[in-house]
This record gives C-alpha cells, sequence and structure tokens, in this order.
C-alpha cells in the first residue's frame, strides 16, 4: 500500500500529533529520514551493539545464550540512534514502567512473531522463532529491509517493536481506541507512517527469501 494511500484513513487531529512527533524526533536524532542516513543508522547500531559496552554481540547470535542485559543494550541503541531518547524520555515523565526486553516465551502465545510488545513496556523476544540461520546466502527481508544476519534482524524487530512502544507511551488514547491504529491487530495507518518515517520499514511482515532450513 503506497504511503498516500493509507495516510488518508489517519482522523487528522491524529495526523497533526504523529507529525509533530516525528519533527521531534528528527530535531532529537538530527537526521532527516532518506534512506541514505536510514542505512548509517543501522549501521552504526550493529557496530555499537557488537562492542563490549553494547552487548558484545555475534552477528550470528545463539538465542538461548542471550541474556536480558544484551537485549537491554541493543534495544536502547536502536532507540538512541532512530528515536534520539525521545520515547526514554516520555516513559521517564510518565511515570511508566521502563522498558524490557526478555528472551523466551511471549506469554500471550509462544510462536507468534519474531517478538511482542505488552502493555507493560515488556517487550518478548521468541527464541521459538530465532534458531535459524540468517546470512549473505540465507538473507531476511524484514519489512522491506535485506538483513543478512540474525543481528540485523533483530535489530529491525526491536526498531518495529519501539513503534508499538511509541504509541502505547506517547499517545495512550491512539494506542486504546483509534479506528486508523488497531486494525490489523495494531498495525494500521499510524503504525504503518510511523514504521516507515522513524525506521524506513515498509509494510509490516518479515519474509524470508530462501528458506532453506
Ligand atoms: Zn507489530
Amino acid at each position: 500500500m503506497r504511503e498516500r494511500d493509507y495516510v488518508r484513513l489517519i482522523p487528522e487531529d491524529e495526523l497533526v500529533r504523529v507529525k509533530g512527533l516525528l519533527r521531534r524526533v528528527y530535531n532529537l536524532r538530527s537526521w532527516f529520514n532518506d534512506t541514505e542516513s536510514i542505512s548509517r543508522a543501522w549501521v552504526n547500531v550493529l557496530a555499537a551493539a557488537q562492542k563490549p559496552e553494547g552487548g558484545g554481540w555475534k552477528l550470528d547470535f545463539d538465542i538461548d545464550q542471550v541474556t536480558p542485559s544484551q537485549l537491554s543494550a541493543l534495544c536502547a541503541a536502536v532507540e538512541l540512534y532512530f528515536l534520539g531518547g525521545l520515547l526514554a524520555q516520555q516513559i521517564r515523565k510518565s511515570r511508566r514502567p521502563a522498558l524490557k526486553v526478555l528472551p523466551g516465551e511471549d506469554p500471550r502465545d509462544p510462536y507468534s512473531w519474531l517478538s511482542g510488545l505488552h502493555d507493560d513496556n515488556t517487550i518478548y523476544i521468541n527464541a521459538n522463532r530465532w534458531r535459524e540461520t540468517i546470512s549473505d546466502e540465507n538473507p531476511m527481508n524484514f519489512e522491506g529491509a535485506l538483513c543478512t544476519s540474525k543481528l540485523e534482524a533483530l535489530a529491525h524487530a526491536l526498531g518495529h517493536e519501539l513503534v508499538h512502544a511509541v504509541v502505547l507511551n506517547c499517545f495512550p488514547d491512539i494506542d486504546a481506541a483509534s479506528v486508523a491504529y488497531l486494525p490489523d491487530d495494531k498495525h494500521g495507518p499510524i503504525f504503518m507512517l510511523l514504521n516507515k518515517k522513524l525506521f524506513g520499514h515498509v509494510g509490516h511482515a518479515s519474509q524470508r527469501l530462501f528458506n532453506i532450513a
């Protein structure tokens, strides 16, 4: 679906608020949403994640060895590079629970998707979905981004969840009741617009290009 086709489905007052948020994020992170800047930001996130202070991630990590603190560090890097710290600020200001990322099984549905955000700001990484290899030969198309490592795909999956977290924490009324957000399991037009304008993601489904396993 093209941007102009879904943007017109967003009520004017909600669109104004979403655009205001995008302006604040662009100011904080100090770059706009061109393809080149987006790719550079993902490269920076992956580089940060592989440093000891970023969690010491391996590109082809073993999900059973991953710790919550590694996941928190990766999520914090995605948040800082792409949202400029706006979400962290908003969570502190509204005294909501801090973002938490847990490996294992989403108690709602262990096989649902790669990951899922709960209302208490916990993101579950579904271990069952992270056992396959992602590589140059076996890449994943994550919402338009070609991922050639598991770490890259995980960073993108966290970006996707951070879109939900932005709506939940910055626009709780939209999260609860907007006809432009709730459809398709909270992947309606507002999700699609934010996912694209914040992370460069197109659509909302990951897809294996060559599922050799
Ligand atoms: Zn989602």
